[in-house]
């Protein structure tokens, strides 16, 4: 039996930021032909530039450009035959999708558009400020696809794989908490975690998926359903210690948004959102716009959050190593030789 390799062009815009990526990866995995929108300049040249050339060497096909420039994405799109978008702008940089969504509907080929979503279903959500405000937007952008008709699919992936922390935009970059956990009220709130790279491939398995078109596609794997208090209890299992706990109270989480510092509020507010008020879990699938990825796919595993806190474990492991291995660096070494002028105490002196 020959496998078919799906062949629609595929272009990313935002690949060299941290959901992006997964993305991107997770296209390449797949084989399809995937492009990826750079743009030029930004604070991290050094590691952006370090995942674009991963992705180029993969096989990605580097543009160069702006997603809000829409002549320039006209004529990319059109240069390049691209059958599907999916883009994953920051939270900073929603509103920049306007001008890409009216480039798709002028060029009028594209079969599928993934707006920057990847989270929670923004028409139901209704987080505190300053989160409130980037589901706004979120909404402005989902209203401006369907006012066009531009075919799309929104992904609602809900959390990432990673232990919570309520001031931080991609905490599964940091290992979970080795002195005290934080807890959300009582910890008794659960939420869906979703591997990033689960992230990447269940978005690609939708993006051609004709049960998705028009849909919002909502994450709920079983098997990572946890609250606060099982999240911890995960964690010190794999460190085989326990931590003491500190609660966090809805009063923290809701002065912490308060304080309206971008971005670290707006995760405050999420925080807020799903750990107290439970928005990932109070309303059921139902709608005739929407579908769950798990029964979409049944014979499509996610990685477990078991299985991701087995990476966070490694990693620490690999930095105590690396940091022992520094210290033993430092202590073989040559002391420096003493400055023969000593240096002398300078005292303030009143003239
Ligand atoms: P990042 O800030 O990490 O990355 C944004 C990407 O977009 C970068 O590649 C950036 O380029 C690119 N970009 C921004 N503006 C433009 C533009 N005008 N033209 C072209 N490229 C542009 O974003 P995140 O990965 O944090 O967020 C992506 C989405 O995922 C958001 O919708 C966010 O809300 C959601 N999210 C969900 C999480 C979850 O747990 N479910 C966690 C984090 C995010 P450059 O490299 O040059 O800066």
């Amino acid at each position: 039996m020959t496998v078919s390799v799906p062949n629609g062009r595929v272009l990313i815009v935002g690949a060299t930021g941290f959901i992006g990526r997964f993305v991107a990866d997770a296209s390449l995995d797949a084989g399809r032909p995937t492009y990826v929108l750079v743009r030029p300049s930004s604070g991290n040249q050094y590691s952006k530039d370090k995942v674009a050339k991963a992705l180029q060497d993969r096989g990605a096909i580097l543009l160069n450009g702006l997603a809000n420039d829409k002549e320039l994405m006209v004529k990319l799109l059109k240069e390049h035959q691209i059958e599907i978008v999916i883009s994953a702008l920051g939270g900073a940089t929603i509103l920049d999708q306007l001008s890409l969504v009216e480039a798709i509907h002028s060029v009028g080929t594209v079969k599928r558009f993934l707006p920057s979503e990847f989270g929670h279903d923004v028409d139901r959500a209704d987080p505190v400020e300053p989160g409130l405000t980037m589901y706004k937007e979120k909404r402005q952008v989902r209203r401006l696809i369907e006012k066009l008709e531009i075919p799309y699919t929104y992904i609602c992936c809900n959390s990432i794989a990673s232990w919570p922390y309520h001031n931080n935009t991609h905490p599964s970059e940091v290992i979970p908490p080795l002195d005290h956990f934080e807890i959300y009220g009582d910890g008794s709130v659960k939420a869906y975690f979703v591997a990033g790279t689960d992230i990447g491939k269940f978005t690609m398995k939708t993006v051609d998926d004709i049960r998705t078109l028009n849909k919002s596609v909502h994450f709920r794997p079983a098997c990572n359903f946890y609250n606060m208090n099982e999240l911890a209890a995960l964690w010190e299992r794999k460190i085989r210690r326990t931590l003491p706990r500190v609660t966090v109270t809805e009063e923290d989480l809701l002065s912490a948004a308060a304080e309206n510092i971008i971005p670290q509020s707006v995760v405050a507010s999420f925080t807020h959102d799903i750990f107290i008020k439970g928005c990932q879990i109070n309303f059921p699938i139902e709608g005739p716009n929407e579908t769950e990825a798990c029964s979409l796919y049944p014979n499509e595993p996610f990685r477990t959050l078991d299985d991701c806190f087995n990476d966070f474990l490694a990693k620490m492991k690999d930095e105590n190593m690396k940091q022992s291995d520094e210290n033993t660096k430092q202590s073989n070494e040559i002391p420096p030789p003493k400055p023969v002028v000593e240096a002398f105490a300078i005292t303030a002196t009143c003239a």
